[in-house]
């Protein structure tokens, strides 16, 4: 086994990987960026480099400067974790000249599988079910649609280099396939520097079905069965489990064969994914399922398949990677219970899933379970930490196990709802509602399923009268004092608000609230919001069942596992706010002006598409709020930050 390791990546992957690597003995070197200098994975490991500046292609894709910190460290081995350079053959390449290891599959592996075009030929000839499409070289638009008419509508147009649900498009009509597929080239260009695509059937209520795979280097291959990613907002995952509901044997064991098919014919080793589409539009057959793609790499969903299996996944990539055969022959490999895992992330669901930033003022996961079930949180921040729109904007990873499917989704409903996040929009309370939603326990699951549900999913509930109570106490300063046993602490509430009553005025969804606040002698408060209830209240942590996070220009309350963010008002840059017009859309985040479809003098109604921003290498399309005429628009190509203007529209 390796005594030291280097570990090529950030976040929470990075401190997953750390935790086995510790628990095995071996010692860890992290790398970090200018914006990572405080970050989670550095303090954890046993040393740490400092690789280059906050842009990943200074930083986390300089491979010559990682092999470097490796080498200079005596570290022995190198762990991508995934993204970054987790699957590029040329990193593998310089790795191994180095004279190091790289804990992961050879660099002719993930060629092989590398693009989706060639890996798709490749597995034709394996024997493997492929997706019937067009995977050729040819790009020319008009042999491109034609191809696309043979194959029929819909179609699905993906970028070869693809990942992450990047550059892809599905066209119902032909009238639409140029204009998607120009949008899937841009988006490829921008994330993978590659803008060829290829175009296959769009499957009919697909599921999305892969199959975990492991290699050694002595020609073993085994399978650690399937997990079920149907749970997908725009073809990314969003919560993933294990084993897939419904699987049936015949379709498992059909699945897992052709995974291992697939493994084989490449002399795979380490940690691989085979992912399928299986068509579920008449329950699942073992007919009905197609290679989509390999990918070469420890996937960010592992942990599913490592609570129902048992088995340590990066244990295994190093002991691979040392030179150990497989600790387990297939028949040793079994299934125990059920798992889920939830992608935690900063971004606004409110805002079409915008990506968002913020500091994380408030973080608190749970850490019990209900008796039966188990919780475990993978996450790379701590309270404090910044989400950046440097990186990839999850906060945690909520996986949850359970005897059956029912108790595993029960337990990762409660664990989503009572983990606490204030600082930044996150998609906690849509995690909470997919995972109590009927249609999703009932474990009839395609890829379109969030789609069609997206608008009940992401209603936002409204505070009740003591949240807006405890939000306005917040916001007088007052939960600044924690509660204390210290009857005189109690009291500097009453100190500091005599003479006696104090206003606070909030909003909450742009909707101004304002309560009244009176200090009582007993240290508590009694707050009146405007033409509500009253409330008798303790400042701080006191308020059972409730918890308050004030942070700059804000109070987030979390209450009866749902949270909300009231901004506290003030006066002055309201003013400055009308001053400029109230008819103006704002850039949400940083970000490219990518493309500009309405110019001044137009006249717009609401919902209508007006520019498209790229940010953190998506595309998102702004729409106009409401009706109106344009007065100014953003110029294409234009750099914008956080809360430019983009549009503005006549009085
Ligand atoms: P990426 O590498 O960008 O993640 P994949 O090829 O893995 O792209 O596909 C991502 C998702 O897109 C799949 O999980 C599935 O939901 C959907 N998808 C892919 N291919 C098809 C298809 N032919 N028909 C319908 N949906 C598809």
């Amino acid at each position: 086994m390796f005594s030291k390791i280097l570990i090529a990546n950030r976040g929470e992957i990075a401190c997953r990987v750390i935790h086995t690597a510790r628990k095995m003995g071996v010692k860890t070197v992290a790398v970090y960026s200018d914006a990572d200098a405080r970050a989670l994975h550095v303090s954890m490991a046993d040393e740490a480099v400092h690789i280059g500046g906050s842009p990943v292609a200074e930083s986390y894709l300089r491979g010559d400067v990682i092999i470097a910190a490796a080498k200079a460290t005596g570290a022995q081995a190198i762990h991508p974790g995934y993204g970054f350079l987790s699957e590029n053959p040329g990193f593998v390449d310089q790795v191994t000249q180095a004279g190091l290891v790289f804990i992961g599959p050879s660099a002719d592996s993930i060629r092989a599988m590398g693009l989706k075009d060639a890996a798709k030929r490749l597995m034709e000839k394996a024997g493997v079910p492929v997706v019937p499409g067009y995977h050729g070289e040819a790009q020319e638009i008009v042999i491109l649609a034609t191809k696309a008419r043979e194959i029929g509508y819909p179609v699905l147009i993906k970028a070869r280099a693809g990942g992450g649900g990047k550059g892809m498009r599905r066209v119902d009509h032909p009238d639409d396939f140029a204009d998607a597929l120009s949008g899937a080239r841009r988006e490829a260009k921008a994330a993978f520097g590659d803008d060829r695509v290829l175009v296959e059937k769009y499957v009919d209520k697909p599921r999305h079905i892969e199959v975990q795979v492991f290699g050694d280097n002595f020609g073993n291959a085994v399978h650690l069965f399937e997990r079920d990613c149907s749970a997908q907002r725009r073809h990314q995952k969003v919560i993933e489990e294990a084993p897939a509901p419904g699987m049936t044997a015949e379709l498992r064991a059909a699945m897992t064969e052709a995974a291992v098919k697939a493994a084989k014919a490449i002399g795979y080793s380490g940690a691989g994914t085979i992912e399928f589409i299986v068509d579920a539009s008449d329950g699942l057959k073992p007919d009905r399922f197609w290679f989509m793609e390999m990918n070469t790499r420890l996937q960010v969903e592992h942990p599913v398949t490592e609570m129902v299996t048992g088995i340590d996944l990066v244990e295994w990539q190093l002991r691979v990677a040392a030179g150990e055969e497989l600790p387990l022959a297939q028949d040793g490999i079994g299934l125990d219970g059920h798992a889920f895992e939830a992608r935690l992330y900063a971004e606004d669901p409110a805002k079409g899933f915008l990506p968002a930033i913020g500091t994380l003022h408030h973080l608190s996961f749970p850490a019990e379970a209900a008796p039966g079930t188990e919780i475990r949180i993978e996450t790379g921040v701590r309270q404090g930490d910044a989400i950046s729109p440097f990186y990839d904007p999850m906060i945690a990873k909520v996986v949850t196990h359970g005897p059956d499917r029912a108790s595993a989704l029960e337990a990762l409903a409660d664990a989503v709802s009572r983990t606490e996040v204030a600082g930044s929009t996150t998609n906690a309370a849509f995690l909470a509602a997919l995972a109590r939603d009927a249609d999703f326990a009932s474990g009839d699951v395609d890829t379109g399923l969030i789609g069609r549900k997206q608008d009940e999913l992401t209603t936002m509930a409204a505070p009740g009268s003591r949240a807006i109570a405890l939000a306005a106490l917040a916001a007088t300063g007052a939960t600044a004092s924690e509660a204390s046993d210290d009857p005189w602490s109690g009291l500097t509430g009453y100190a500091h608000f005599n003479p006696l009553a104090r206003r606070a005025t909030l909003s909450f969804g742009g909707v101004d609230i304002v309560a009244h606040i009176t200090a009582r002698p007993d240290g508590r408060f009694d707050v009146r919001p405007d033409g509500g209830e009253a409330f008798v209240l303790a400042a701080g942590a006191a308020n059972a069942g409730a918890t308050v996070a004030a942070w700059p220009g804000h109070v987030t309350v979390f209450e009866n596992g749902r949270s909300f963010d009231f901004t506290i008002s003030d006066p002055f840059a309201r003013a400055a706010e009308i001053g400029e017009g109230t008819s103006s859309m704002r850039a949400p985040m940083p970000g490219l002006v990518k493309l500009v479809r309405a110019a001044k003098g137009d006249k717009v109604t609401k919902g209508q598409p007006l520019l498209v921003l790229e940010a953190m290498k998506m595309e998102h399309t702004i729409t106009a709020t409401h009706d109106g005429v344009i007065s100014e628009i953003a110029t294409e190509g234009s750099q914008v930050t956080d809360g430019t203007v983009l549009v503005r529209f006549e009085d």
